[in-house]
């Protein structure tokens, strides 16, 4: 699926040489098969394919140089044709006593992109990015403010994933599972804007290794602000995914201003796209709402978020606003969220407020990666 025109739009970045480039095919691009297809093409047993497979999703190896077992003639065409380089570490910050982590990525063509890896007592998440950059210009995300340069490829997606499995194993998180068991696509981009791969991420994450990562497809959040076509096609996809829905303002005026595809596609209409989803799936939509002092957090907001929402499959996850450098709106007050969740929870309406993980090193929302491009 191609990005969808919105009006208005935010001109994309000027890129020389016309389409951005995707790079080049990895492992995680393809299906078992896929890979095996490879390693006949390049005169090898099929079943290095496995081998290989085993390494990268099994024992979350990432570097060819340790594939010890494969011989060394065979390594360097293995390696460009299935194991190129597609993630270079630029910066790797922690917070939150070791629980947070938070890395940003160049990728072969310079873009940036970034990951958060979270420690809790009972889980560990890693939250991707999808695209570099976004086109859905949303006015209070950081990511938004730039465009979008272009979308990852799903082995660029996978790769982020584990990476942060291997930090995960080796015990860097403090206080939490080794076991990397929810993911989520919160990071840069807007995932139904590139629905294929992102897809076939999901898909290559819930394969059992050596195929794929064997993550629970319920322990998988796809994230949107509402793309009503690609919600109905995801819905069909067979898949047990959560859907999280970014609504962040239960009236169309407010909604158009602070998630402009709203101009598009109305509240009653992605609502009913995300009923679809959770009547076929049986999955409770969570619905995302950022907290935005004197924007949008009235009680009558409250009261008519209720309205839409009770007796729905759904749950609220409101997110205390992370304020984006120069902009010009704040988080909620406290005692102005509480009264907020009062109101949804009179209604009969589940609202939790979500913590505020990775604030200290601009874990949220594409914010080190814009440092990184001011500098
Ligand atoms: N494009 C997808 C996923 C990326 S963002 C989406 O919009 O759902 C993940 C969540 O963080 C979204 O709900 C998004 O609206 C929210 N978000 C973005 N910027 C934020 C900010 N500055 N403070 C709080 N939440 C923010």
């Amino acid at each position: 699926m191609e990005i969808l025109p919105l009006t208005p739009t935010r001109p994309a970045p000027a890129l020389s040489g016309g389409r951005p480039a995707l790079p080049p095919q990895h492992l995680a691009d393809l299906d078992l098969a896929g890979r095996q297809a490879v390693m006949a093409g390049l005169g090898q047993p099929t079943y290095r394919a496995k081998q290989v497979s085993s390494h990268y999703f099994g024992r979350l190896v990432r570097d060819p140089a340790a594939m010890t077992d494969l011989p060394a003639a065979t390594r360097d065409p293995i390696t460009q044709r299935l194991l190129p380089t597609l993630l270079t570490p630029v910066r790797e910050n922690t917070c939150d006593g070791g629980a947070t982590r938070k890395a940003l990525w160049r990728l072969h063509d310079g873009a940036l992109v970034e990951s958060v890896l979270m420690g809790y007592p009972d889980r560990v998440t890693v939250c991707v990015s999808s695209q570099a950059g976004c086109g859905m210009a949303c006015p209070f995300c950081a990511t938004g403010q730039a465009g979008l340069t272009r979308n990852l490829s799903t082995a660029e997606i996978v790769d982020q994933v584990v990476y942060l499995a291997a930090v995960a194993a080796s015990g860097a998180v403090s206080g939490a599972p080794r076991r990397l068991s929810h993911v989520v696509f919160m990071g840069m981009g807007e995932p139904l804007a590139n629905y294929s791969r992102v897809i076939a991420a999901v898909r290559r994450l819930c394969a059992p290794p050596p195929e794929g990562l064997g993550l629970s497809q319920r322990h998988l959040t796809v994230s949107t602000v509402g793309l009503v076509p690609a919600i109905r096609r995801l819905a069909g996809e067979d898949l047990s995914v959560t859907l999280a829905l970014s609504l962040h303002a239960p009236d169309d005026d407010l909604r158009d201003e602070l998630v402009p595809v709203n101009q598009r596609w109305k509240v009653a209409e992605v609502l009913d796209a995300a009923w679809e989803y959770a009547g076929r799936t049986g999955r409770r939509v969570s619905v995302e709402y950022a907290m935005i002092r004197d924007v949008n957090d009235q009680p009558w907001r409250a009261d008519l978020l209720g309205r839409l929402l009770a007796g729905r499959m759904a749950h609220v996850n409101l997110i205390p606003l992370n304020p984006t450098p120069g902009s010009r709106w704040d988080a909620s007050p406290k005692p102005v969220e509480r009264e907020f969740v009062r109101r949804l929870r009179a209604a009969g309406v589940a609202a939790t407020v979500r913590d505020t993980r990775g604030r200290e090193i601009d874990g949220a929302c594409g914010q080190l990666a814009a440092a990184e491009v001011a500098s």
